[in-house]
């Protein structure tokens, strides 16, 4: 299994950062986590795939806006989104706008097992909208767009590499707060993403000791 981090910004793409995206690709099988603008970039790495399954952690522009370029990919994906479980709509309905550029829309839940892929969600309610946390076996876990919140840690716990956001040093969350889900969580390592725009990189990895700084492009 491979996974390479295809978006490490958040809110707005920048000439350095995507928007959040991640691919995981085990032999013909890939899975997507968000579709930022970062997902402009999955196809040099989808050769030979014959199954792409793609989940969202919500509905904001800087996850689903790379649904534009889902025509460059090899396969169509199939969707996998939080509409029913997290707000009470069909996701089919909330991807209205990217309905020229999307498949099939599955209403992502707790627990699913996609292919060889063991994929589970969790309800992050700390947010302007409810996020999902997503995590691949024991593999990745991806938290974002969220604050500060006592229960990632149980949700990510053992996993092999945490993903989680640090939006600023004052919070939001802080990376600081980052390194310590990651501990809490006994994640061997920690990569932060959904960077600001203008984030200050430095101060960012002071804050957040032993952790990496996410960069487009990077082997995860
Ligand atoms: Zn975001």
């Amino acid at each position: 299994m491979n996974a390479w981090l295809l978006g490490s910004g958040g809110w707005v793409p920048t000439v350095t950062r995507e928007t959040t995206c991640v691919l995981i690709r085990d032999g013909e099988h890939a899975l997507i986590l968000d579709a930022g603008t970062g997902l402009q970039h999955a196809a040099a790495h989808l050769d030979g795939v014959t199954r792409i399954d793609l989940a969202l952690t919500h509905f904001h522009l800087d996850h689903v806006f790379g649904l534009s370029y889902l025509p460059s990919l090899p396969v169509v994906p199939q969707i996998w989104a939080p509409g029913a479980w997290l707000y009470d709509r069909p996701s089919e309905e909330l991807l209205g706008p990217f309905s020229p550029f999307v498949g099939t829309v599955g209403e992502l839940r707790p627990h699913q097992r996609i292919g060889g892929f063991d994929l589970s969600a969790r309800a992050q309610p700390l947010h302007w909208h409810p996020t999902a946390g997503l995590r691949v076996g024991d593999r990745l876990a991806l938290i974002t767009d969220t604050a500060y919140d006592p229960g990632s840690a149980p949700f990510a716990r053992g996993v092999d590499h945490l993903l989680h956001e640090a939006w600023s040093l004052d919070g939001d969350p802080s990376p600081a707060e980052a390194a310590r889900v990651a501990r809490d969580a006994h994640a061997r390592r920690l990569t932060l993403v959904h960077l600001h725009p203008h984030a200050d990189e430095a101060a960012l990895l002071a804050a957040a000791p032993g952790a990496t700084l996410g960069r487009d492009g990077a082997e995860l």
